[in-house]
């Protein structure tokens, strides 16, 4: 009998990554389209780091690693939070996952029972409300909007905390909005989190170094607050790494050792020698990740400075990240011929239709009323890009 389960019919699919394979399809059909969906680096993995997972494989590193990750990539993780961020674990405290996709998976089921309530500040990443629906929990969206930087205040967060809240999932900087919270900004929430100590807080900070602003500030700098965040990074933004899987949680012990009981039934630990090009990045010369950086900053001020010239289109001015969320919610209700756009949905798939531009609309984001591009591409794809969305906007009456 063909049945799924009640988990996996209620489970929605990844947006960026079904936007992204339509995409791919039209492309494979001779369509040129530019792919503004998927949020992934366009740079090559540095070739230090290459050939560290070379070396790696003819070294054998080829077979089970322990589950939380090799020793010495435990090590290179705590010296990286030690250099960066000031802060100190012990290896025991860093479990290291298959991207931190399963990172975030693995503490929210670590952490939600049936019932418990995860707060997550919307516009949010499309996975996360997903993930804590398959831990059984229940997602409570809080909504910061555009005139708001994209950002919660504490008295937001502090409306939506009941005695069923276990964790609030914190992404600064920000997919899809490129907001980043501010040291004092983060602090105030963290004012207001004391006063519940049975709420954790999941600090998604996979885009650390793409930041505009100068400082990442982490929740777990603050020390009243530190054994209550589980910190999620990894290798995929800062050293274009997305098909090397690595990601890994910095923890209290507890929550890395639940963490590891689930691993180990789950996935065991991730491939052995993408461990071992991790631990080149982490431990090498750091220079590519400021290189990617500064192209990042480019490509932001030029697709900003372009959707400002869009008529009918919102923008804020990211801080980080490499993402661009417009309002374009005044064309809504709008035609092009037969068509009509109701929803960002609508006007992405019109804009892959009509544009050949690829982007995510932001329904599934929590954010109706904004679309998504990423603007992690050449600075000649982002020009024309713009010129076709701009063109097939005008089109809307
Ligand atoms: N968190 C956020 C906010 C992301 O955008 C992504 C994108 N992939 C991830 C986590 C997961 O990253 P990865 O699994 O590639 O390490
Ligand atoms: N995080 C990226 C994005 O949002 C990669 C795709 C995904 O895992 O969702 O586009």
């Amino acid at each position: 009998m063909e049945q799924l389960s009640e988990r996996l019919l209620a489970l929605q699919p990844s947006a960026t990554l079904a936007m992204s394979q339509r995409s791919a399809e039209l492309k494979a059909q001779g369509i040129d389209v530019i792919n503004l969906s998927v949020g992934e680096p366009d740079f090559n993995t540095p070739d230090h780091i290459k050939e560290a997972a070379k070396k790696a494989i003819d070294e054998n590193w080829t077979l089970y690693s322990p589950v939380p990750g090799y020793m010495s990539l435990r090590q290179a993780i705590v010296a990286k939070l030690k250099r960066e961020n000031g802060l100190d674990y012990k290896p025991t405290e860093i479990l290291v996952s298959n991207g931190a996709k399963q990172s975030v998976c693995n503490v929210l089921m670590a952490l939600v029972s049936k019932g418990d309530e995860v707060i997550i500040p919307a516009p949010y990443w499309v996975s996360y409300p997903q993930m804590v629906l398959l831990a059984e929990g229940t997602p409570v969206s809080v909504e910061a909007k555009i005139e708001a930087d994209f950002k919660i205040t504490p008295a937001q967060l502090e409306a939506a905390i009941t005695p069923r809240t276990r964790a609030i999932i914190l992404c600064s900087p920000s997919n899809p909005t490129g907001s980043v919270y501010t040291r004092a900004e983060l602090e105030a929430l963290k004012d207001v989190l004391l006063k519940y100590p049975r709420v954790m807080v999941i600090a998604d900070e996979i885009y650390e170094h793409i930041n505009y602003i100068g400082e990442h500030a982490s929740m777990a700098s603050f020390p009243d607050i530190k054994d209550r965040c589980v910190i999620i990074n990894g290798v995929s933004k800062a050293y274009a790494m997305t098909g090397w899987r690595i990601g890994f949680m910095a923890a209290a012990e507890w929550v890395v050792k639940g963490c590891n009981k689930l691993q180990g039934q789950y996935t065991s630990g991730p491939a052995s020698m993408s461990q071992k090009a991790a631990e080149a990045a982490w431990n090498g010369p750091q220079e590519c990740v400021e290189e990617m950086r500064v192209a990042f900053q480019r490509r932001k001020d030029l697709i900003v400075r372009l959707c400002r010239e869009v008529p009918g289109l919102e923008v804020n001015d990211p801080a980080g990240a490499f993402y661009l969320f417009p309002k374009c919610s005044s064309y809504f209700g709008k035609k092009d011929g037969e068509r009509t756009i109701n929803t960002s949905t609508d006007l992405a798939m019109y804009l892959l239709d009509v544009a050949h531009v690829a982007t995510v609309g932001g329904d599934d984001f929590g954010a109706p009323e904004c679309f998504r591009m990423s603007y992690a591409t050449s600075d000649e794809n982002i020009v024309e890009a713009i010129r076709r969305i701009k063109e097939a906007l005008a089109r809307l009456k």
